[in-house]
């Protein structure tokens, strides 16, 4: 049984993305079987992991109105055992759409049930808000795993989403569970990432922070560009290495 994990934080620009493009191919390198959903408008997975977003006809907006089924949105093995769900700009629709659905905070998790066995992890981007997209990844979801920024707004933010995690573990899925907090961008010549770090694991004394911290890598920010995972972009890199061992933590934490 596959675990879906949910990488969610409001804030932009904390490093979601990355790491949900980076984690889903170091897990596919490790002979993971991996389904990447990208459920952001903006489409930032998709692109970086080398699609076009322009010309889809069949992305996670098709999907969660039901206009297309999960065998005409998965994009099977785009790399070895990395598959994705893509999204475009037109997923900004959905939010007012399914707003009038019945059972609207359920619809991933319906359509994700029936392919978890499927593999072996899913990863789904989420969108810099906590919007019904959000929600509907965090009641699917197995776990939610957050990514923050070394910097000085680090904190911000943090305690309304602990809350909603919260709310939707009362109301929609009691099962969820934080998988993570992992440190991104993290500068060890500043004392402002030493600072932030510091900070975090004293307001989060009772969550899961993984010992691999992410730094800050020029690699990480080109790669995208090139549609390629860091591990293929630039596999000795900073960043590639880091991804890789993040991605055996992800592994060996059983929850
Ligand atoms: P989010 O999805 O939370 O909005 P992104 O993953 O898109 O954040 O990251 C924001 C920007 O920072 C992007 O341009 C990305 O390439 C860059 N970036 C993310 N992580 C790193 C890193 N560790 N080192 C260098 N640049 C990074
Ligand atoms: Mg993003």
């Amino acid at each position: 049984m596959g675990r879906i994990i949910a990488i969610a934080n409001q804030k932009g620009g904390v490093g979601k993305t990355t790491t949900a493009i980076n984690l889903s191919a170091c897990l596919a390198e490790k002979n993971k079987k991996v389904l990447t959903l990208d459920i952001d408008p903006q489409g930032n997975t998709t692109r970086g992991l080398g699609i076009d977003k322009t010309k889809l006809k069949n992305t996670t907006y098709e999907l969660l109105l039901g206009t297309r089924s999960l065998e005409e949105t998965v994009m099977v093995n785009i790399y070895d055992n990395l598959s994705l769900i893509p999204a475009n700009v037109e997923l900004a629709g959905a939010e007012v759409e399914l707003i009038g659905l019945k059972e609207n905070s359920f619809i991933m998790k319906k359509l994700l049930n029936s392919i978890v066995t499927e593999y072996d992890f899913i990863i789904i981007d989420c969108p810099p808000s906590l919007s019904i997209l959000t929600v509907n990844a965090l009641t699917a979801a197995d776990t939610v795993l957050v990514p923050i920024q070394c910097e000085f707004f680090a904190l911000e933010g943090l305690s309304q989403l602990m809350h909603t995690i919260n709310l939707v573990k009362k109301r929609l899925n009691p099962d969820l569970e934080i998988e993570g907090v992992v440190f991104t961008m993290y500068d060890a010549r500043t004392n402002l990432s030493i600072q932030v770090v510091e900070e975090v694991k004293k307001e989060l004394r009772r969550t899961n922070i993984y010992q691999t911290i992410i730094p800050r890598n020029v690699r990480l920010g080109e790669a995208p560009s090139y549609g390629l995972p860091i591990n293929l972009y630039d596999s000795n890199s900073k960043g590639a290495e880091s991804y890789r061992l993040l991605a055996d933590e992800v592994i060996e934490r059983r929850v």
